[in-house]
């Protein structure tokens, strides 16, 4: 658990953990065709330009925006520029005006509403889309891993602004994301791994308090 490099089938993923927030960045690439994705952009250039020199033998061409956050996306003009290249964005669509402030151009940008999934090489990346923490928060199933951005922690979900939001985050992460196969790996966008299983455990515990969750929002943990 919690390593910063490891292979599935013909991926390779590796992620390096950089300011403001300490965000986790991924890269992931098929070791046949060398093409890769990163996963989200924090506004940290000088870490993620070395991590990124350390795996210039990666062809990346599509970045992964698990939601608008700035520090899940300011960093997007820099690492495109550092790389240098045509570079198609890929976002939730209720997430996607930050990158009209952020001036990407639009021909360079995907929502993961129309496409509903990625291959790379022969790997499919599915989307899910979770609202709650923001309005397009969308996690990324690969293969055995779950990168859930700030919808899913160890311990509880993301932060919420209010009830409202808190319920749909709830419902979202019950309904597509615990019903997961109970080995798949939790990835989030800050700190440590979690699993499936461990997720759904903390889940029914919070189930079986029976809180009323009108009034929840914030930082609310599973127990
Ligand atoms: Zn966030």
């Amino acid at each position: 658990m919690n390593k910063q490099t490891f292979e599935q089938n013909d991926l390779f993923y590796t992620k390096n953990i950089v300011d403001p927030l300490f965000n986790n960045i991924w890269l992931i690439g098929s070791k046949k065709t060398k093409n890769a994705i990163l996963l989200d952009a924090p506004p940290d250039i000088n870490n993620i330009k070395k991590f990124l020199i350390n795996n210039n033998q990666w062809n990346i061409n599509s970045i992964f925006i698990t939601h608008n956050h700035y520090d899940h996306i300011d960093g997007l003009k820099d690492i495109i520029s550092f790389l240098n290249k045509e570079i198609i964005i890929w976002i939730g669509i209720n997430d996607s005006n930050k990158l009209k402030e952020l001036k990407i151009n639009p021909k360079y940008i995907k929502y993961y509403e129309n496409s509903k999934q990625y291959k790379l090489n022969q790997t499919i990346i599915q989307f899910i889309s979770t609202p709650g923490h923001t309005p397009g928060s969308t996690c990324i199933l690969i293969e055995d891993n779950l990168f859930s951005g700030d919808t899913l922690f160890p311990g509880g979900p993301g932060r919420t602004q209010d009830s409202k939001s808190f319920k749909i985050l709830i419902d979202n992460i019950e309904k597509k994301l615990l019903n997961l196969s109970e080995h798949i790996i939790v990835h989030p966008g800050h700190g440590d791994d979690t699993t499936i299983k461990n997720s759904l455990n903390e889940f029914q515990i919070f189930k079986s308090k029976n809180l009323n969750i009108d009034n929840l929002s914030g930082n609310i943990t599973w127990q």
